[in-house]
């Protein structure tokens, strides 16, 4: 052919090529994403002639249609845009888009492999894939002739008059052997479904299906990829609760409804559309992540956003449409980007806009989806400062009767009765409202509000809560008796004389037996209307307890033993007739003990009065010596006493009675020590 020619394509890198078909090898579908975008371009510059009136002819037909063909294995796209002239396929596919594909490659071929497939290669990915590419292509300007370019992955081309008779450009690819699969049809209708399916030109692969005796056979009706228009581009205004139902149903079929959605539609100082749906999550486990897909000018992306959305915000559903963010860099430049952090924040303030204006609007719809909305805003707010800024007006708390308020609220209605004396509030609450039921109970008789935390994020939502409240301080309810829960500093005086107090203790500790070093024992007036005996819980050992397991920086804490705590109620009956018990049993022997002790405990307050408040190394090594003998010679008495209490309460049933009692109304007593217990039950009650 007279005016055929062929050249070099206009760049200094030799080796581009293998380095385009190499790299990104698990993402090299992306070509197609490339190519489909090029024809949609095309056809929508056609049209925008048309427009301004340049281009006087029919536009006809628009669909890009994608041929495959497995037997010589290839694949085409096939527009009827605007098309090429010969300058333009030099100026714009040997010089231009060659040069960009160069300056994407050397810019970055170093960088996470999982990323830079995200735009900029344009024409030239269709080398990622194939051997020879070539493109028939006729410019919509009258008189001109089409022209064909071919180029097999090396910097050479040719260039000559082509065959096409129609307006528009076919590329046509010539897939590697190792790249075949992109010549199946199912595999390339997925993915320009992945891809392209909110294009605004129809795109068409195959031929719809349909089953005739028992099989699927093809019929002659084009199958149209993007049949579903991109709601997002649409006017709030226009739109239907329904619409946005039916769009949510179609991007995530099979998913249960959504509590509500979010219309984002920004231009300024970024461009932005988009619809959110907050999910129903009622556990962290059903949480759904990756679910926000990513278009750039509806063409998708990704739908692993990490970095342009807020952390917390990757449990929401639903499409982000932005031009602005860029897409061919890393993730940590991604964070530190200005746009996308405005981005960022502004999706942020539109969550919460959207709750708020919920929770303002009808609070008792709100109220009914909060278990749903709990574990989102709850970590919204403790992972994300300028969310919990605006949460902390719209978060809720529940109490164990179903009641909710806001934090302020909350604080308003329990400030009076659960201020302690140090002035701060005390939040009561419960883990497990049936186990700790009976300690509710007591609360509430008392006039005390009980809040149900039973959540799986709730042990973080305390901690944050004490940070961020002023003067609160949260207990559960079962970590101690009441009255040290929120202390007034007016606790009823226990009525027992020192010596009984301890020889009640010691018996306990008899008792107790093996499970001794487990357990403490104090004593307390709980009033004559309480319980004989409770057991309580550390708040602090148990929160550490409950740290260790989330978190392996507390690691230490793990293996601390539950430490249980048993409080006898020296006002009820049976603790008075127990104690009465143990004085007539043991008095005489404890006060010959007492007698037998004096001297050796004058002689230790004689020798402490002499050293004064001298520390250890100031004090001579006599002296030393002397204060050894005074402390083995009191040790002998305290075996002594301990022995005698200890053996007469492994015995006594009412001892045993008492800390069974405590263990079983916190359904904490099992095993033989049940079976012992309701033993010796049925024996006490003949
Ligand atoms: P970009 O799309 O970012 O401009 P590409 O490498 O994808 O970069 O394409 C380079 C240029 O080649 C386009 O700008 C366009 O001018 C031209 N081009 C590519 N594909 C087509 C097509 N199907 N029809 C008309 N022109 C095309
Ligand atoms: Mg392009």
């Amino acid at each position: 052919m007279s005016n055929a020619q062929t050249g070099k394509i206009g760049v200094t890198t030799e080796n581009i090529f293998p380095i385009i078909k190499k790299f990104l090898y698990s993402d090299h579908e992306i070509f197609l994403r490339e190519l489909i975008s090029n024809a949609v371009d095309a056809t929508q510059k056609l049209r925008t002639l048309a427009s301004a009136g340049e281009f006087k002819g029919e536009i006809g037909d628009e669909t890009i249609e994608v041929v495959l063909d497995s037997t010589t294995n290839t694949l085409t796209v096939r527009d009827h845009g605007l098309g090429m002239t010969r300058e333009e396929v030099e100026r714009y596919i040997n010089q231009i888009a060659l040069s960009g594909a160069e300056e994407f490659l050397a810019k970055f071929k170093d960088k996470d492999a999982s990323i830079i497939g995200h735009f900029g290669l344009g024409f030239y990915s269709a080398f990622m894939v194939s051997d020879r590419v070539e493109i028939e292509t006729k410019s919509w300007q009258e008189g001109i002739e089409p022209v064909h370019w071919s180029c097999e992955g090396e910097p050479t081309y040719t260039l000559e008059q082509g065959t096409r008779t129609e307006r528009g450009t076919d590329i046509i690819l010539h897939l590697s052997p190792d790249c075949k699969e992109f010549a199946e049809q199912n595999k390339i209708q997925d993915l320009l479904r992945k891809y392209c399916r909110f294009l605004p030109v129809p795109i068409a692969c195959g031929f719809k299906t349909e089953w005739k005796d028992g099989k699927s056979v093809e019929t002659t009706e084009r199958n149209i990829i993007n049949s579903e228009p991109p709601l997002w581009v649409k006017r709030p205004a226009d739109l239907k609760e329904e619409d946005y139902l039916k769009f949510y149903r179609y991007l995530f079929p099979g998913q249960e409804d959504p509590l509500f959605h979010i219309h984002l539609n920004v231009d300024y100082p970024f461009n932005l559309t988009g619809i959110l749906y907050f999910p129903k999550m009622k556990s962290n486990f059903d949480i759904q992540r990756n679910r926000i897909q990513l278009y750039c000018n509806q063409v998708f992306v990704t739908d692993s956003v990490e970095g342009v959305v807020p952390e917390f915000l990757t449990v929401l559903h639903g499409v982000i449409d932005s031009p602005d963010i860029p897409l061919n860099v890393s993730r940590s430049y991604l964070q530190s980007d200005a746009n996308v952090r405005k981005i960022s924040s502004h999706i942020t303030k539109k969550v919460a806009d959207r709750l708020e204006e919920i929770f303002k609007e009808d609070r008792k719809a709100y109220e009914s989806k909060w278990e749903d909305l709990k574990l989102f805003v709850d970590y919204g707010s403790i992972s994300n400062e300028k969310f919990w800024e605006r949460a902390e007006k719209f978060a809720l708390v529940r109490d164990v009767d179903g009641n909710f308020f806001t934090y302020e609220e909350y604080q308003k209605a329990v400030e009076e009765k659960q201020k302690n004396k140090d002035g701060k509030t005390v939040y009561l609450y419960t883990t497990d409202p049936e186990q700790q039921w009976g300690y509710i109970e007591e609360a509430k008789e008392r006039g005390y509000s009980v809040l149900q935390m039973t959540g799986q994020l709730d042990a973080h939502v305390i901690n944050f809560l004490e940070q961020k409240l002023t003067d609160v301080q949260f207990a559960r309810v079962d970590a101690d008796t009441l009255d040290r829960l929120i202390e007034k500093g007016e606790e009823r005086k226990v009525a027992l004389s020192e010596a009984e107090q301890n020889s009640l203790i010691g018996v306990m500790k008899g008792a107790l037996g093996d499970r001794r070093s487990q357990f403490s024992v104090s004593l307390e007036d709980l009033g004559a209307e309480g319980l004989p005996a409770v057991v309580t819980q550390s708040e602090f050992m148990r929160r550490m307890r409950d740290m260790a397991q989330m978190s392996p920086q507390y690691n230490m804490f793990a293996n601390f033993p539950e430490h249980i705590n048993i409080v006898l109620n020296t006002a009820h009956p049976l603790v008075t007739k127990l104690s009465q018990t143990v004085m007539a049993a043991l008095g005489t022997k404890l006060e010959d003990l007492a007698m037998r002790e004096k001297p050796a405990l004058d002689e230790e307050k004689a020798f402490e009065e002499k050293l004064g408040n001298r520390a250890p190394s100031d004090q001579t090594d006599e002296e030393k010596a002397e204060h050894k003998r005074i402390h083995e010679q009191l040790e002998v008495f305290t075996n002594e006493r301990n022995e005698l209490l200890n053996g007469y309460g492994a015995t006594n049933a009412l001892a045993q009675q008492l800390i069974d009692l405590a263990l079983l109304s916190n359904n904490m007593l099992k095993g033989e020590a049940l079976a012992k217990f309701v033993r010796r039950s049925a024996e006490l009650l003949e």
